[in-house]
């Protein structure tokens, strides 16, 4: 692995009920993330959990003082999740990705690489989605109908591996999605219109081994529906 690629790097995770995932994600990202940022910081965002991820989460700190908590007392969702991690996150780049080990960190090589060739925002395409046939249609149709209402032209707008220049969070008006799934339309929709550059990378997908999927529930798959309609009407 290739010394420093990136100056200074804020990594966050959201997660709720992740107790068997959880030390394994972070772990992992902190060797990746120790060997290509001179500064850095992981974030953990416990979103409510109501299993043990708080206590993982403090364990993690107490052994690397470079781990921050963020907690939510209660469940709040995604989105919020997200938020909460892009809003504590403190270095000039910004990468997430989910706790629950569908996705290998040592990826985010490739979207750094990508960044550097002049991006703002780099988004991951998930190769082989690792999904039921159905979570793959649906995603298809969001994709399709977030391209179509808010202009943003990406293959998998749901993809959770993204490296975002903390500039982008500054300067694009407050995030506003809540429990949906809409969080990542809204942040390329608003990066998009104010002027910063996005691009796309292939990521690979993994299944989920422990724990349960959020991502198919149908208030969390209405609510970003609704989320989305708002946002056309309002950016348009
Ligand atoms: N997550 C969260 N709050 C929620 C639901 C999920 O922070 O209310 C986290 C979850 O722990 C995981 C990520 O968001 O790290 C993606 O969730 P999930 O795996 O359920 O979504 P899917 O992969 O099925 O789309
Ligand atoms: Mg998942």
């Amino acid at each position: 692995m290739r010394e420093h690629l990136i100056d200074s790097l804020s990594v966050f995770f959201p997660a709720y009920n992740e107790e068997r995932n959880l030390k394994e994600t972070v772990e992992m990202a902190i060797k990746v993330v120790k060997n290509i940022a001179v500064n850095w910081e992981v974030i953990i965002v416990n979103d409510g959990s109501n299993d043990k991820t708080k206590d993982i989460a403090q364990e993690l700190k107490n052994e690397e003082g470079r781990i921050k908590i963020v907690t939510h007392k209660k469940n709040k969702g995604y989105g919020e999740a997200l938020k909460s991690g892009f809003y504590n996150s403190k270095y000039a780049w910004i990468a997430t990705t989910d706790a629950d080990g569908q996705f290998d960190f040592s990826e985010i090589i490739k979207l750094i690489d990508k960044a550097k060739k002049g991006y703002d925002v780099v988004i991951g395409f998930r190769i082989n989605r690792q999904d039921s046939l159905i979570r793959k249609i649906n995603g298809l149709g969001w994709t399709w109908l977030s391209n179509l209402l808010l202009g943003i032209n990406v293959h998998d707008v749901d993809c959770s591996f993204k490296l975002v220049k903390k500039e982008v969070i500054d300067k694009i008006s407050h995030l506003e999605s809540t429990r949906g799934g809409m969080i990542s339309p809204e942040l390329l929709a608003k990066a998009k219109k104010s002027g910063f550059k996005i691009a796309e990378v292939g990521v690979h997908h993994y299944p989920r081994i422990h724990g349960s999927q959020t991502g198919a529930n149908i208030n969390v798959i209405i609510k970003s529906f609704v989320d989305l309609i708002k946002l056309w009407q309002k950016l348009k």
